[in-house]
């Protein structure tokens, strides 16, 4: 038996049999999986508390036919903090929604699993605001995958003397008030673009960095929001609930 060795975290728990489960688990080595583990919804099995949403583990596994399957793990951390707090629990649970999108199995997925940690590592952190930090992850993430938007200068004409700025989803980026007047552009705040810029050059430690304040904070979570939504072609249902409370 061969058994593979790696670190992820469980973005979704299905109940199997009477005290199974099948994870799903996106991993730094081997992308998203699926792994049947046994037991362990039985009482005092040694690894109920790693096999659940949000656990955060070393694995090891070996493959059965169709699945990978549970041999040991060993927890790195649980975010039980974020379990407890449901205002938290929201934030994070469209967080693991995200990552579950864009991963897939055979292609490696430690760039973004490391934005997640540091993405909820901030949640955690009380001095911070929740609702940024959800914005700055969507970001990071979109550009991980590919969908950076043009942000140094005007996506149209290339000037970087630019007065006023505004935001072309169609254009995925910058123009400037000459250009904007032929396309379905929307103004944005000086704070916005600012913003835009630094998280998408920053790493992913230092993009979490930063606040802003709730005017800039608003302005910015629209564009975020709607380009985030237009480039993955769909609607993060559990924001738009956060958005009804
Ligand atoms: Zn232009």
């Amino acid at each position: 038996m061969s058994y593979v060795k790696t670190r992820g975290i469980v973005v979704r728990e299905v109940k199997a049999g009477d005290c199974d489960k099948i994870l799903t688990i996106v991993t730094e080595d081997l992308g998203k999986i699926s792994v049947s583990a046994r037991g362990v919804r039985r009482n005092r099995n040694r690894y109920s508390a790693g096999t659940q949403v949000f656990s955060y583990c070393d694995w090891v596994l070996y493959k059965g036919k169709n699945t990978y399957i549970l041999n040991t793990c060993d927890i790195i951390s649980s975010f039980y903090e974020i379990r407890e707090d449901m205002a938290l629990l929201t934030y994070a649970a469209h967080m693991l929604h995200l990552i579950n999108d864009i991963t897939y199995e055979n292609q490696p997925a430690k760039e973004p699993l490391k934005v997640l940690m540091y993405a909820l590592n901030s949640l955690l952190n009380k001095d911070r605001t929740p609702d940024l930090i959800i914005r700055v992850y969507a970001l990071k993430m979109v550009q991980l995958m590919g969908f950076e938007p043009h942000v140094l200068g005007c996506h149209l004409c290339g000037t970087r003397e630019i007065n006023d700025i505004f935001f072309s989803f169609e254009q995925c980026g910058f123009v400037c008030e000459q250009c904007q007047k032929e396309n379905d552009a929307i103004p944005i705040k000086t704070g916005t673009a600012k913003a835009l810029i630094y998280v998408l050059c920053a790493s992913s430690r230092e993009a979490f960095g930063f606040e802003l304040s709730p005017e800039v904070l608003k302005n910015f979570s629209a564009v975020v929001d709607r380009y985030v939504d237009e480039r993955l072609d769909k609607k993060y249902s559990k924001m738009s609930f956060l958005q009804e409370i």
